[in-house]
């Protein structure tokens, strides 16, 4: 249930519903808008109909949502949520860029990358430290070490990082490090790490799981802003299908339904999206073509020596042309 309050409520008024609100053990989240405070009304609704509270000043309207998912609609917040990490924004009508190696692999592959990337005025490092292999003979990742090259390049090259946590036992581990945690796609649904990372202050980049439904993926967003985190930013990285010429197949339409349903900011990955790099600029256009907020991709140094996913990896040449040709493109023209 979401209730609109009037705009010329009283704080006593607000009070009041609020207290309500907890009474019937329910819990309110709160979303002051410029216009109007909106608060989401979360738990066995049920408990209302005994104690309705239609009639309680200060209400203009309450608003039954239907959908499984409430925090992340727009029923709840309207605006575009816009995430602000140090100074640099994610959402909000900009089109950013994360990009970085697969996996972390050394400090110079970590320390060439973050120069060349920061030349091109890209804010935001990727590099995975612990990486969810299918193989268990594949490269794990450099854990804590990795982790450390990626600061140190972050740090000197004015980057922000991104990595992927894989246990909520790692949270306070990766916390000194990263800026943005990833959740990578084979644990959308591990929703003890999805809670304990809602109860954190850095923002989520929450991949779509590989056979998860639009469905599926906003209520594993709604699992972590239930717990106060509302930093999150989704990511569209492609679905199983039958087909298999492309890696997985990129959803796009998921990311115009997850941009119209939700007010978070949504990031396309075409580097995972499709495992094939002549695919990545295509994909990047049409991203920013349907109103995506960004794209995360795969760049490497050297591509043909990399630990994990050397095929979709752009060496810088390649990442050259494709980012030109993206920041130069308009749409609509
Ligand atoms: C990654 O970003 O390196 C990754 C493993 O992605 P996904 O979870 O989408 O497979
Ligand atoms: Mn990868």
């Amino acid at each position: 249930m979401i209730i609109v309050l009037k705009k010329n409520i009283s704080k006593k008024e607000k009070e009041d519903i609020i207290s309500r609100i907890h009474s019937c053990g329910l819990t309110p989240h709160i979303s002051q808008g410029t216009e109007r405070t909106i608060i989401g009304v979360v738990g066995d609704e049920r408990i209302l109909q005994a104690k309705p509270m239609d009639g309680m000043k200060g209400i203009e309207k309450i608003i039954n949502i239907l959908k499984p998912y409430k925090l992340v609609s727009r029923d709840f917040k309207k605006e575009d949520t816009v995430i602000n990490i140090k100074g640099r924004k994610i959402g909000g009508g900009d089109f950013s860029v994360i990009a970085g190696p697969c996996s972390v692999e050394s400090e110079e592959q970590m320390m060439m990358t973050a120069e060349y990337l920061s030349k091109k005025g890209i804010s935001f490092l990727r590099g995975g430290a612990f990486k969810p292999r299918t193989s268990p003979y594949s490269f794990q990742g450099l854990g804590r070490e990795g982790l450390e090259f990626m600061k140190r390049a972050a740090s000197k090259y004015d980057m922000l990082i991104v990595s992927e946590i894989m246990d909520a036992q790692d949270i306070e581990l990766l916390y000194d490090f990263v800026d943005i945690f990833q959740v990578g796609a084979r644990n959308m649904q591990n929703f003890i790490l999805l809670q304990e990372l809602g109860a954190i202050d850095k923002p989520i980049l929450l991949k779509r799981g590989m056979s998860s439904t639009l469905k599926e993926w906003l209520m594993a967003a709604e699992y972590i802003m239930l717990k106060g985190n509302s930093n999150i930013i989704l990511c569209e990285r492609g679905i199983r299908t039958f087909e298999d010429y492309t890696r997985n197949t990129l959803d796009l339409s998921a990311v115009i339904a997850a941009k119209n349903i939700s007010h978070l900011p949504v990031f396309v990955d075409p580097s995972h999206g499709t495992g094939r790099k002549e695919m990545i600029l295509p994909m990047s256009l049409a991203s920013k073509v349907i109103g995506a907020d960004g794209v995360m991709v795969e760049v490497h140094p050297n591509p043909e020596k990399a630990l994990s996913d050397s095929a979709q990896s752009m060496d810088f040449n390649e990442f050259d042309d494709m980012f030109s040709k993206l920041e130069g493109f308009k749409w609509p023209v």
